[in-house]
């Protein structure tokens, strides 16, 4: 994903290249506004720039613009194309499965045979540390906005309201969406933008080259960053902060390498203030730094991981976010939680059950004496009556006389709904009943009892 960006530091050069296209060959000078693409990364938003450089096909790492000429693809695209420009193999994978099943989606507990394979595999080849789960994404960018909302609901789980801010690197590059673009450290992405977001922080860049003192050396230089990570976890509050954010290389910003000793460090930090680690793969993941994983190369141990691009060597747009099982287990601790449970606390209910049931537990068992009344029985808000002869538990009524479906039409009657089974009947009220409700299913059941009574002289 591209963001439209007003800066120049990550805009490409102004492209020069004249297209076979005529449309495209016409100029400011006659009227012609540009194409009508808003380019993503163009500097100024060039609706000016009527020459763009037309990129028709690719071979291996080759690529062939509109007239024909040929570039090696340097950039594997957008650091991407690991694969080259036309593995037959991801090419068949794709038309077989679009020729099956272009689409089909994971809400509800509903998935697709390829994403659960998928998933396992990205998993296995993950060892770096172990980790849970994968949940899949668009692209790189929507797998950092996820993992802000994944931490947040995290932390929620865990009565840690406050504990949502987020510390990235300056130069760090994170991806375009509003999120994404937030927790990257480059101003270009931030200015005229409104951006970053108010609970995104940015540590040091850890540039030995660039930002070193004098004399100083690499570990020297890790120690001081890693103080002044804390330092300003400090500032901030530890319980304010949700997590850190780095790519094990920077790529965007630079290609700039982690120190010696820097994650060590910094992960020491994380550790200490209970802050998570995101390992931010997009570009490094599938054995770009000559490891399958960033976090093989630097022994790093996320808590998240997000990867995109090579994951289908961006034949498909797809992203994923590897989730650890310690955080996996907080997650599936929520899928109970619903929304009731939250009110049965909020509103205390089993206190209340417990000041209206020995009103509606007596006022009905008040009712045992009824000559066609065996036994009342219940507890709380349960109640149940069994109709027998002669107060007998071995005498029932004949069954085709249905003494329980009798009560319970004239409940019904009455405008009172119960359960019956044979000739038990049953109430299980609202947990909310007031106490006036319960003096209305006394009544009522007083009433549908006598009725009941009634009939049964009638039907001896
Ligand atoms: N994270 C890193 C480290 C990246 O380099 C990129 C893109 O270059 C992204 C995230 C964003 O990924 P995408 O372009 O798939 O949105």
């Amino acid at each position: 994903a591209g963001s439209l960006q007003g800066g120049h530091s990550l805009s490409e050069p102004s492209a020069r290249h004249y297209s076979s296209e005529p449309s495209l060959q016409a100029t400011e000078e006659n009227g012609f506004k540009g194409h009508s693409m808003l380019a993503p990364f163009t500097a100024g938003w060039q609706s000016t720039d009527v020459h763009p450089l037309v990129i028709e096909r690719s071979e291996g790492s080759y690529v062939y613009d509109s007239n024909g000429k040929k570039y090696i693809d340097a950039l594997a695209g957008l650091w991407c194309t690991a694969l080259g420009g036309n593995e037959p193999r991801l090419v068949k994978a794709a038309t077989e499965q679009l020729n099956k099943l272009p689409f089909y989606h994971s809400f509800w507990n509903r998935t697709t045979k390829p994403s659960l394979d998928l998933a396992n595999d990205i998993l296995s080849m993950f060892t770096a540390r172990e980790m849970g789960k994968v949940f899949f994404t668009n692209s790189g960018s929507e797998a950092n906005d996820s993992q802000v909302k994944l931490v947040w609901y995290y932390n929620n789980a865990l009565g840690r309201p406050d504990k949502k801010k987020f510390i990235a690197r300056s130069k760090s590059y994170h991806g375009s969406t509003l999120i994404a673009a937030s927790l990257s450290g480059l101003p270009a992405l931030h200015q005229k933008f409104d951006l970053p977001a108010p609970f995104v922080l940015h540590t040091d860049c850890p540039h030995y080259w660039r930002f070193r003192l004098p004399d100083e050396t690499e570990e020297e230089f890790s120690t001081r960053l890693a103080n002044n990570l804390e330092n300003l976890v400090l500032k901030e509050g530890p319980e304010t902060i949700a997590a850190f954010i780095a790519e094990p290389v920077m790529g965007a910003g630079g290609v700039i390498l982690p120190p010696k000793t820097y994650f060590e460090k910094i992960q020491a930090v994380l550790k200490k203030y209970d802050i998570l680690l995101i390992a931010d793969e997009v570009i490094t993941a599938f054995g770009r730094l000559g490891t399958m994983f960033g976090c093989d190369m630097y022994n790093i141990k996320p808590d998240l991981v997000s990867i995109a691009k090579a994951l289908s060597s961006a034949y498909m747009p797809i992203g994923a976010i590897l989730v650890s099982p310690e955080i996996t287990d907080v997650i599936y601790s929520q899928s109970n939680k619903l929304e009731t449970l939250k009110i049965y606390k909020e509103r205390n209910i089993v206190e209340h059950v417990n000041k209206i049931a020995p009103r509606f537990q007596e006022g009905i068992k008040a009712f045992s004496g009824s000559p066609i009344v065996g036994e009342i029985r219940g507890l709380g808000l349960i109640l149940g009556t069994e109709f027998v002869d002669n107060k007998s538990p071995n005498d029932p009524f004949p069954a085709e006389w249905g003494v329980g479906s009798i009560f319970g039409a004239e409940c019904e009657k009455r405008g009172m709904l119960i359960r019956v089974a044979g000739d038990s009947i049953m109430l299980s009220p609202p947990l909310i009943m007031t106490p006036n409700e319960v003096e209305e299913i006394i009544s009522k059941f007083g009433d549908a009892l006598k009725a009941t009574e009634e009939r049964i002289v009638e039907l001896k």
